[in-house]
């Protein structure tokens, strides 16, 4: 129990003892009050309330014992400081009470504006302002109207209506038209609201007023939005809210009064030169509401020159100070300039390339904390094409940028309609109020997906993104009707096969067909754009700061790539190698017919027939990738997949063999096909006959795979280059299983390589758990290891890929079961255990051993920085990702401190 002598906890802090480090503990918002308080710049006088008080009266219930105190102490010397007191009805001191997180987070409470006021300081109010009784009113219908709603949840839209008739009754649209008797006829109207909705009548006691108001901030810590929103965000549930009480300022005292709201950079573009909004004889939140027209903050020059010229002077030294970007917010009270907020303001990705890059030409900060500025989440959104808009077509509505890119198409509103128009050639987008895992096949089908309904966890939003395919999700504008093939919105009627564009970035909708246009991004790394003699900003920002990633990174970055054609573009794109080459597409096509061959094959004398048959094929490709890959090691994965893939479905060929039976018709091959696609059907193909297992079961195949990959590297050797082939085996899960490949493989490799100075290496991919548990017996028999990371993702949780995310994950997201998708970001507690613990001892085991991986995970940023810390060698990735692997290989490498990204 806490005594008279114990020193009790503090838990109010003036502006003028906190800094902007103390985040944790005053929230952004007051962390930067005190920082700017100490800065000397003109803050008004004020005090926060700790997260930890908040945190307290969450568990409680009940506010800590002690704040009662601490905060009648610090208004105390508040009012001393201000020479008024809270209310008083003379000359009152007024207080806004404002909300403040560590991270800011919609759904809590805002601001209470002019707390202090009541029916008889109004009066004062009015005075001291010089008879202003406008004013007075004015604050005081604000505060009514502020308090109700976010303190006492009076719908808001009563008072919107209260204020929409007296404008109405007055015949003016202008609020600034209401007169001083307008406005108590107003605060008559808005009290009658207040006592309706509450059961009492609006609080006159200006201490009670700022108790309830506090109280309600703590309390919106846990209103449902805010839950969901930190669920989603990943922020702990735990960590509380900062209250923050700030002396007011007023900007709506005349036309020498204003608030206003401004960037020291473009935030859109990067570009240098403040921007902003001003809004004369104003207070708060007008400036954004949009309820008159603002003015780009560049006229205040003319209306106020000295403050303006102090509000640049402001916002240069708070870009040195921060140095940084910043949003500011000010109010202007009769000439004076008053700071209200400040922090580092949030910019799209391409301005956050551009700024950093200008921060370094400045001098403000060096290239490794440039690199810790941008991320690869943002270079991979500058990387998909975006429309075209070269003049200002509005979007009919605008919902959440789910998963980016951009596409246009005839509008389908249902799976099978996209099915069928995709099959005709279309371009579909399939519009659903939400989808379901019913509509899986037409989201594949679609060019993109755009719902009216969910969020970025929507089974929409999650399922797009594993596929890579643009999604905008609860666009709510949009009134869909399914049965009668037709959506509404802002009075348009869009019908099937009508065409709409969508932006996954932004979320905006489009009606009609905007014209796509390429990433400059992209064609720099595609090497059509000299980045030393080109002007657009943007990409020579990229260019300097992936320059700095490269000489940066400790991680190697390959690339997965089966062919010649992508082998070359992820090369442009500055992949060290090819990570996993895939083998299977060397079965398809016209090859079919020889894998059919290989599988009837009634002897060994057709078998190898059938074998040689490929080998010559499988060796071309094999060179072809090799002399792209020119001095570059190229990792070839065996045939993985269960043979039966190769061969036509069941239900075709039984369909066939019955037709061709009645016909008369000749189907002894037919027969024994469909003969053999029985004998290998499997239950769990995925648990089958497929990897290593297959190599052990059909005598000869990997030998030929082994041959064909040998005499290539010999072909190109001796043609001058220089192939480095790294034979992978998949899905080993002993030891005796790569003995038993391994010791085939290397004889021929002796045989085939003779003196030709090639050099194969032999390895395993690490993707069934057994491998990992037992890697220090598996490192004796490989030269390397690559994770794949995709099985054993779905072998550690026992999820298979191809079902699941459809089916529940939306769930699971929902749930906070995880934040993101285990195939979309490794699980670096389960599925990254098993990494560590293969990498450890296998390396224990033959120091040396070559370390990579080679699942989707290797461009997946979280990921690469894991993979970085495991002190893997290498991660390979699809061609695209290839950048945004090199960027966070950078960024791990000079990350030092855990900076916040969020
Ligand atoms: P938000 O986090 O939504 O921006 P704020 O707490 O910043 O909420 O406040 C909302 C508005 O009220 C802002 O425009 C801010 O500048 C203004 N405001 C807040 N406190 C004061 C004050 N003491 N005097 C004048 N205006 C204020
Ligand atoms: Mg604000
Ligand atoms: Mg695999």
């Amino acid at each position: 129990m806490a005594t008279q002598e114990t020193v009790e906890h503090k838990y109010v802090y003036d502006f003028a003892e906190g800094n902007r480090d103390l985040k944790d503990l005053l929230g952004g918002k007051g962390a930067n009050l005190a920082e700017m308080t100490n800065l000397g710049l003109p803050v008004p006088p004020g005090f926060t309330i700790t997260t930890e008080a908040c945190q307290a009266y969450l568990t409680t219930g009940r506010e800590p014992d002690g704040l009662a105190g601490q905060i009648e102490a610090h208004l105390e010397s508040l009012e001393r400081e201000m020479g008024r007191r809270l209310g008083d009805p003379g000359d009152p001191l007024l207080v806004s009470v404002r909300s403040g997180a560590k991270f800011s987070m919609p759904g809590m409470m805002e601001t209470v504006l002019n707390v202090g006021l009541n029916d008889r300081s109004v009066i004062g109010l009015s005075t001291q302002a010089g008879g202003n009784d406008r004013f007075a009113w004015d604050s005081y219908r604000r505060l009514i109207q502020m308090f109700g709603k976010t303190v006492c949840e009076v719908p808001g839209e009563e008072f919107e209506h209260a204020l929409d008739e007296a404008k109405h009754a007055k015949g003016t649209r202008n609020d600034l038209d209401l007169d001083a008797d307008d406005l108590r006829g107003l605060v008559d109207a808005y009290k009658k609201i207040f006592a309706k909705h509450t059961g009492r009548e609006f609080p006159q006691e200006p201490r009670e007023q700022l108790d309830l108001a506090i109280r309600a901030v703590f309390d919106s810590w846990n209103a449902e939005r805010a839950i969901l929103y930190r669920r989603q965000e990943r922020i702990p549930a735990d960590l509380g809210t900062a209250v923050n009480v700030v002396s007011m300022v007023f900007g709506n005292l005349g036309p020498d009064s204003g608030t206003g709201v401004a960037f020291t950079r473009d935030p859109g573009s990067g570009a240098q030169g403040i921007y902003g909004d001003y809004l004369a004889n104003a207070q708060g939140e007008d400036v954004v509401a949009g309820i008159r027209n603002t003015v780009p903050l560049q006229e205040l020059e003319q209306l106020d020159k000295s403050s303006y010229d102090e509000l640049l002077g402001i916002m240069a030294r708070l870009e040195e100070h921060y140095k940084d970007l910043c949003d500011i917010e000010f109010t202007i009270e009769r000439g004076k300039l008053w700071m209200l907020q400040t922090r580092v303001g949030k910019r799209t990705a391409a301005a956050a390339f551009v700024i950093a890059g200008q921060l370094v030409d400045e001098g403000l900060i060096d290239l490794d904390e440039a690199l810790h500025r941008v991320n690869g989440a943002q270079l991979a959104q500058l990387m998909f094409p975006r429309f075209q808009l070269d003049h200002d077509v509005p979007p009919v509505a605008k919902g959440i940028g789910a998963s980016p890119g951009a596409a246009s198409g005839k509008v389908v509103f249902t799976s099978a309609r996209a099915v069928e128009l995709a099959a005709e050639g279309e371009s579909v987008i399939l519009v659903r109020r939400e989808t379901n895992p019913d509509d899986l096949n037409g989201m594949i089908a679609a060019k993109g997906i755009l719902t009216s309904r969910g969020g970025k966890t929507s089974h929409a939003a999650v399922v797009a993104r594993g596929m890579g395919k643009t999604c905008v999700s609860g666009a709510d504008e949009l009134e869909v009707n399914v049965p009668a093939k037709k959506f509404t919105v802002g009075g348009h009627t869009v019908g099937e096969g009508d065409v709409v564009s969508i932006d996954g970035t932004t979320g905006k909708v489009y009606l009609g067909e905007v014209p796509v246009m390429p990433s400059e991004v992209v064609q720099y790394f595609e090497g059509s754009l000299d980045p030393e003699h080109i002007d657009n900003p943007l990409v020579r920002a990229v260019h300097r700061i992936m320059t700095h990633a490269d000489a940066a990174r400790r991680l190697r970055v390959r690339t997965n790539a089966d062919t010649g054609a992508d082998a070359a573009r992820a090369r442009r794109f500055g992949a060290e190698g090819i990570g996993l080459c895939r083998t299977e597409h060397m079965f398809l096509g016209d090859r079919r017919e020889l894998v059919e061959r290989l599988i009837l094959a009634a002897g060994e004398r057709e078998r190898e027939d059938a074998l040689a048959a490929l080998l010559p094929l499988q060796r071309a490709d094999f060179v072809e990738i090799f002399r792209e890959m020119d001095g570059l090691p190229v990792t070839v994965r065996l045939i993985d997949p269960p043979l039966h893939e190769f061969l036509p479905p069941l239900e075709q060929l039984a369909v066939n063999v019955a037709v061709a039976q009645e016909r008369g018709e000749d189907v002894a091959k037919e027969e024994a096909l469909l003969s053999a696609v029985r004998r290998m059907h499997e239950e769990n193909p995925m648990l089958g006959l497929r990897g290593v297992r297959l190599g052990l079961v059909i005598p000869g195949l990997f030998a030929m795979q082994v041959r064909a990959i040998a005499e290539a590297a010999v072909a190109v050797t001796r043609d001058g280059g220089t192939a480095c082939p790294e034979i992978m085996v998949p899905l080993v899960g002993a030891v005796q299983e790569l003995e038993t490949v391994r010791a085939e493989a290397e004889k021929i490799i002796a045989e085939v390589v003779g003196d030709s100075g090639v050099e194969v290496l032999i390895g395993t991919m690490i993707e069934v758990p057994r491998a990992a548990l037992t890697a220090g017996q598996i490192a004796e028999a490989a030269e390397f290891f690559s994770f794949g990371t995709n099985d054993l993702t779905q072998m550690a949780w026992g999820f298979s890929r191809d079902d699941v995310e459809g089916a529940f994950f939306w769930r699971y997201l929902e749930l906070g079961i995880f934040g993101i998708s285990p195939f979309e970001s490794i699980d670096a507690d389960g599925v990254g255990r098993l990494v560590r613990i293969a990498a450890e001892e296998g390396r224990a085991a033959r120091p040396g051993l070559k370390l990579g991986v080679c699942g989707e995970h290797g461009g997946d940023p979280d990921s690469v920085h894991f993979f970085h810390e495991v002190g893997l060698d290498y991660v390979s990735c699809s061609p695209f990702r290839v950048p945004v692997a090199r960027l966070e290989a950078g960024r791990a490498a000079v990350s030092t401190t855990g900076s916040d990204s969020r």
